[in-house]
């Protein structure tokens, strides 16, 4: 089957006129944003909403990438290759542009929006590893007003979150501290596929010593994209051959991949640990000034 079910459409013109139309529409209305995931997976009648309220218009209110205190703010509206090509983004976190460089191709990055990739909440998705790893922070609204979710708490299993019928994720905030440096490695069959497996690393430094890390893995079944094992073996430790070894060794082992077709499980706990070990090395250079 290659048409959706029949639909109505509404165009939001503000985020609170949008929450308004979930609410009146009900659980069977769903937001679009770049349309990428939820269009394929209408004409494959995988999603069958009822409603489909187009946020399109909202690029004002929902769009930017700017500086908030200590902290960096990238709207849901936010398009992939709006941060590809952030100046902010690059200066501050060099993982999330590894990430984008590896997310599809030119098309979809071009409507693919930061929202739309967490609340699909595709186990193989490359910015909730990311965002995990940061220690970011979404912003979630509803008809009760906003309230805070950690990235790494946004998803409850393959596309599920912790986002209500009648909310809209609007922004994703990333604590900015000193001495951070952070990578992101992908393995795909092919560019622009989806990831065999991923990893992206963020460490705090303080002197030669990692201060705090975050690990986050993707396509390989880690719980909420994340390796706490990895992190735990970080924290307070300095990155030695083995200590590199150990987070690479934990984060295999937080992964719980599947044999599909992009390859067998044992394969796949593999790459979790080599390209942990791999990002790790490349962001312990960056926050030590390198590439
Ligand atoms: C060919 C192809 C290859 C791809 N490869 C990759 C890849 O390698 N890595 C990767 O990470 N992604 C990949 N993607 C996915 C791509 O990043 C999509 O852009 C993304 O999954 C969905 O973003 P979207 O804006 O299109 O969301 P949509 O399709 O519009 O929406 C997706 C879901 O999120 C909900 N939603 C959207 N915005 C909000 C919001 N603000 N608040 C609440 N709910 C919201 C929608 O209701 C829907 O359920 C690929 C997609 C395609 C088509």
């Amino acid at each position: 089957m290659q048409t959706p079910a029949p639909f109505s459409y509404e165009r939001a013109t503000s985020v609170d006129h949008a929450i308004e139309l979930l609410e009146r529409l009900g659980p069977d209305s769903r937001i679009v944003a770049g349309g990428h995931s939820l269009l394929p997976m209408m004409k494959l009648r995988l999603a069958q909403p009822e409603a489909v309220i187009d946020i399109n218009g909202l690029a004002g209110e929902l769009g930017g990438i700017s500086i908030d205190g200590s902290e960096l703010v990238v709207g849901a509206m936010a398009r992939h290759n709006d941060v590809l090509d952030s100046p902010l983004v690059a200066e501050h976190f060099p993982m999330l542009v590894d990430a984008e460089q590896v997310i599809a191709d030119p098309v979809v990055r071009n409507r693919g929006t930061v929202g739309g990739s967490l609340c699909q909440a595709d186990p193989a998705e490359d910015l909730s590893a990311a965002l995990s790893a940061l220690n970011a922070v979404a912003t979630i609204r509803g008809t009760a007003g906003p309230r805070t979710v950690a990235v790494r708490e946004l998803h409850t299993g393959p596309y599920e979150t912790v986002v209500g019928d009648a909310e809209i994720l609007t922004e994703i905030r990333i604590p900015i501290r000193d001495r951070c440096g952070s990578a992101y490695e992908k393995v795909e069959r092919r560019v622009g596929d989806w990831a065999i497996a991923a990893a992206a690393v963020a460490v705090w430094m303080d002197g030669d010593t990692i201060a705090d890390a975050g690990v986050g893995l993707a396509a390989v079944g880690a719980e909420h994209f994340v390796s706490p094992a990895a992190e735990a073996a970080l924290r307070g430790q300095q990155p030695t051959d083995d200590v590199i070894a150990a987070a690479a060794a934990a984060a295999a082992a937080d992964s719980s991949p599947t044999t599909d077709q992009r390859g067998p499980a044992e394969y796949k706990r593999h790459l979790a640990g080599e390209l942990t070990a791999r990002a790790l090395r490349r962001a312990v250079a960056r926050a030590q000034g390198g590439n």
